[in-house]
């Protein structure tokens, strides 16, 4: 779960890594009235939305005047980013930026360790920098038994060209978000730019905290209240996904298109039927992952889910059975089936009990077969779908 930069910097607020020393939020352009006396000039307007790169798109500017500021807030509310509608603006103070510093922190799954991706060469084009300069950006691996240590923090200061007091400001700043990702399971804090001021001080100019949603459970009441938070600005969930992952599901994607709906039970061959489709020019509608709704009753429920989506033309039940059981897993097919006569179903089926499973779908009238091949061709006949 992604967190608008205003919640992001909350929680640095409660870490007390230093932001704007001022910041309002306003969710339409009246609400701008009622703060205009309150605002200290220059100031910045920063759209929020949940994309990145919000100012190449014109979702950061400044104003000088009471006058520019009404001007662009309207500007702003109409402004959409990467198809993304500005649901609010944040006003800050004005930072008188030197120099603008990265950190993020981050988990890297290769490595099993957390990792701290650390540059001076910060700001909007960093992407583009850091390929240029790849020297330039400094990665320090974190061992998660161990947590970051003051030297390395210090350490990684100095080669940020930062020294004196700074050099133990930074680091409190990196501790600080080491704290914020492991106590909130985030799997990501970033801070871009960091900012090094002419008066000598860092402040975060901007926020961004990406949340681990499997670990939600953990932090069941925080998580409850950043999508309360965003669900009043007008963002709505994926109530499909949502159900889906509910009951264990461990991926699914929408792929806003009408065709095949591709249920699977590993990541592997899930790729593989995918790919096989789109390269004989069949469509593919979502993608579904089973993970742990591997009962014949959880089953059910995910095919009902994914059949109630309008765009659903056609299921592609694409399984393997190593630890799953597929005569089992099957059961579920066939409750789905008594409920559902509408949707063509077609199914491949291999590995564990695949033979009995076999025999219980073709009584029900439903195509099975062992060969992923034979199973993509005959969906793609069924949804119409190659162009
Ligand atoms: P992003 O494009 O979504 O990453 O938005 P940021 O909040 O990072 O802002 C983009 C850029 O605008 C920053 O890299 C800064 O160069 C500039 N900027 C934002 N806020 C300020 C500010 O208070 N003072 C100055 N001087 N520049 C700012
Ligand atoms: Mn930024």
């Amino acid at each position: 779960m992604k967190l608008f930069e205003f919640q992001a910097k909350e929680i640095f607020r409660k870490y007390n890594i230093p932001t704007s020393t001022s910041s309002y939020l306003i969710k339409n352009a009246e609400e701008v009235n009622a703060i205009l006396d309150k605002l200290q000039l220059p100031c910045v307007l920063k759209a929020q939305v949940l994309s990145g790169g919000r100012g190449k798109a014109g979702g950061v500017k400044i104003a000088k005047t009471k006058e520019e500021i009404s001007k662009l807030v309207e500007q702003i509310f109409n402004l959409v980013i990467n198809g993304e509608k500005t649901c609010a603006i944040l006003i800050e103070d004005y930072v008188n930026i030197e120099k603008e510093l990265y950190t993020s922190i981050t988990i890297d799954t290769t490595t099993n360790n957390v990792t701290i991706l650390a540059s001076s060469l910060g700001g909007i084009d960093i992407e583009e920098l850091t390929l240029k300069h790849p020297e330039m950006i400094f990665k320090m691996n974190v061992d998660p038994f161990v947590g970051i240590k003051t030297y390395q923090a210090r350490l990684l200061a100095r080669k940020l060209g930062l020294s004196g007091r700074l050099v133990n400001v930074y680091a409190h700043i990196l501790t600080s978000m080491y704290r914020i990702l492991r106590d909130y399971d985030a799997e990501l804090v970033e801070i871009n730019p960091l900012a090094l001021t002419k008066s000598g001080e860092l402040v975060a100019v901007d926020a961004k905290i990406v949340l681990n949603e499997p670990a939600k459970y953990r932090h069941q009441e925080t998580f409850e209240q950043l999508e309360k938070e965003q669900e009043a600005l007008g963002i709505t969930r994926n109530l499909k996904e949502i159900k889906l992952k509910e009951l264990g599901c461990s991926a699914y994607i929408d792929f806003e298109k009408e065709g095949i709906a591709l249920i699977s039970d590993g990541a592997g061959i899930g790729m593989y039927a995918y790919d096989t489709i789109c390269q004989l020019g069949g469509s593919v509608a979502s993608y579904c992952e089973l993970g742990l709704a591997n009962t014949p009753e959880k089953i059910s429920r995910v095919l009902e889910i994914v059949s109630s989506d309008p765009k659903t033309r056609v299921l592609l039940i694409n399984w393997f059975g190593g630890a799953n059981i597929m005569d089992e897993m099957c059961k579920g097919i066939i409750q789905f089936r008594e409920k559902n006569n509408s949707i063509p179903i077609i199914v491949r089926v291999a590995g564990t009990n695949f033979d009995k499973a076999h025999e219980m779908l073709k009584n029900a009238n439903i195509f099975v077969t062992e060969d992923i091949n034979e199973a993509v061709n005959k969906v793609i006949s069924f949804s119409g779908g190659i162009s």
